[in-house]
């Protein structure tokens, strides 16, 4: 026997119309290029995003095309996420820091069909418009006043296209299951691959970020995103900030700079921040170094890379709770967070250090477990580890146009790449990487194409990159390397100047070391697990 409920779709629609009944006073501040400090409501927000839609529904696009954005955090990117979503298209988010290739790769990919842009990424976007044939139109995120002279073909500008449409604009109706985000990762070998969010995933996500253990967010709060919103949708908060009324701050093009953040937390009132570890480094830099407080913050969310415990230290200081985040693009992607900060008391100094370096425990909703090599379960007790697994209803199921390649190892269960911990607490920590890809900065890098281009050196054998942990970046490449028999003779910096011009200046090594062998499996492949063991003392410093 069913239940008798209603059965109403679950649609980022429903966020804005909540929005603009409930919390239609509450604001959102931005940092942009022509203006350093915009304001308005959600009521004007949600007014414009119907007048965007009205422009875009003349295009003629069917349900389900791309829509793109190479955009910062602030209120034209927020407009555009959800005109695009509410309307029935996919608001697919680039990371302007991927390769050109990479970019010409995921545009191609998701056939996107117009791309919104910021004025800083216009000559990006002028080498890449001849590869890319299935934009029809580039709209530059500007006013008429301030569009740059480009040469980009159909240059559209955001504002003259806004206000050509008409606020009373009416949202169709949406499955709850239609896809309304699309997000490459390439946080995998090959090519980026695209995870593509419904609006219910996108729904159940925003909810559960919300509970009190997770991001605890209330209208009482004020949120910075500094996670862009290119990265898994700002982790979310877009749609949560909306959903409870929270006040949203986008910081724009100066997410790394630690003096514009600091100013905008004490003059917005910021009580809730989120960002990779890198960013904190940057604020708290500038706060130790000016003596200014940030005495508003109540709480910062780091993820996206393991966070130092200085990081946490040099917070507690400032008297803000760090709380550790752990998910992926794959996971919309809030899959765990560390409240342990908040029963302090309940744990010894030594005790408090080691649990809140933890991922933390599993938000409702998300499923894990820890496996052996063949796929059985290990205990939780906080020592065995293993890869981990995920499952629930805003992981991934499978990537965008790769439905039918895709085949999980166990049906059901998303494999993360990670290996891991599970305390009988329900604690996860992340102990490794069975990816072969490194993190640093909060963004990835290919340690297989780093690799390639050290092999094509004439005086290499052999070489096999591994992540070190990096006090400003989290990690950094160390490319390890065997002398061929003509290079005895290659020193580091003869090998690191052989990556100029042949890769972005970031993936390139931060240092180099030379071994006689390399650690191999049986099956010929390098034993990374072995390699970082071996590299375990290893420094930058
Ligand atoms: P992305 O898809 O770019 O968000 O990257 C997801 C990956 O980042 C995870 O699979 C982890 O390898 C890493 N990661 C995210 N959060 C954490 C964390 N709190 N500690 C350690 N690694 C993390």
């Amino acid at each position: 026997m069913n239940g008798l409920m209603m059965n109403v779709p679950l649609s980022i629609t429903a966020i804005l119309e909540h929005a603009e009944r409930c919390n239609p006073d509450v604001e959102i501040v931005s940092v942009t290029r022509d203006n350093p400090r915009h304001r308005y409501t959600y009521r004007e927000a949600f007014a414009r995003v119907r007048q965007l839609a009205d422009s875009m529904a003349q295009w003629g696009l069917a349900q389900g095309d791309c829509i793109a954005t190479l955009a910062w955090n602030d209120y034209r990117h927020f407009e555009t996420y959800y005109a695009a979503a509410c309307s029935g298209y996919v608001c697919h988010t680039i990371n302007p820091r991927l390769f050109p290739e990479q970019l010409v790769y995921i545009i191609n990919h998701a056939a996107d069909r117009y791309i919104f842009l910021d004025p800083d990424f216009v000559p990006l976007a002028e080498q890449l418009a001849a590869q890319c044939p299935t934009v029809q139109g580039w709209v530059v995120l500007s006013p008429e006043a301030q569009m740059p002279a480009t040469s980009l073909p159909g240059a559209i500008c955001y504002e003259t296209l806004l206000a050509a449409g008409a606020d009373s604009f009416v949202w169709p109706a949406l499955d709850e299951n239609a896809a309304c985000a699309l997000c490459y990762t390439s946080g995998t070998t090959g090519h980026p691959k695209g995870v593509l969010y419904s609006h219910r995933s996108t729904v159940l996500h925003a909810y559960a970020t919300l509970m009190p253990d997770a991001m605890g967010l209330s209208h009482r709060d004020v949120v910075l995103p500094i996670v862009p919103m290119f990265h898994v949708n700002a982790w979310g908060t877009p749609y949560s900030c909306p959903m409870t009324g929270a006040k949203l701050v986008f910081p724009g093009n100066r997410m790394g700079d630690g003096a514009t953040l600091a100013t905008l937390i004490n003059e917005e009132g910021v009580t809730m921040s989120a960002g990779v570890p890198t960013v904190w480094l940057a604020l708290l830099a500038h706060l130790k170094g000016s003596g200014q407080r940030v005495d508003s913050l109540q709480r910062v969310i780091v993820g996206g890379a393991a966070c130092p415990l200085s990081v946490m230290e040099d917070f507690d200081t400032y008297g803000v709770e760090t709380r550790v985040g752990w998910g992926m693009t794959e996971m919309s992607p809030l899959g765990s967070v560390n409240t342990s900060p908040a029963s302090r008391e309940k744990y010894s100094d030594e005790a408090f250090a080691k649990v809140r370096l933890k991922a933390g425990r599993p938000i409702f909703g998300v499923e894990m477990k820890i496996v052996d090599d063949h796929g059985a379960e290990l205990p939780r007790d906080g020592v065995a580890y293993g890869s981990l697994k995920v499952r629930g209803p805003w992981v991934c199921s499978s990537y965008f146009k790769l439905e039918d390649s895709d085949a999980h190892a166990e049906p059901g269960w998303f494999e993360t790449g990670d290996v891991a911990t599970i305390d009988p607490q329900g604690f996860m920590a992340i102990t490794d990487r069975t990816k072969d890809v490194i993190k640093s900065g909060g963004e990835w890098i290919s340690s297989i194409e780093v690799e390639n281009v050290a092999t094509d050196h004439p005086k290499v054998a052999e070489a096999a990159v591994i992540g070190q942990y990096h006090p400003k970046w989290s990690e950094r490449p160390l490319l390890v390397v065997v002398r061929g028999p003509n290079g005895q003779d290659l020193t580091a910096s003869e090998m690191l100047a052989w990556f100029d011009g042949r890769i972005a200046k970031w993936w390139t090594p931060e240092a180099v070391e030379f071994v006689d062998e390399l650690p191999h499996t049986a099956t010929g492949k390098v034993q990374k697990v072995a390699l970082r063991e071996l590299f375990k003392d290893f420094s930058f410093d």
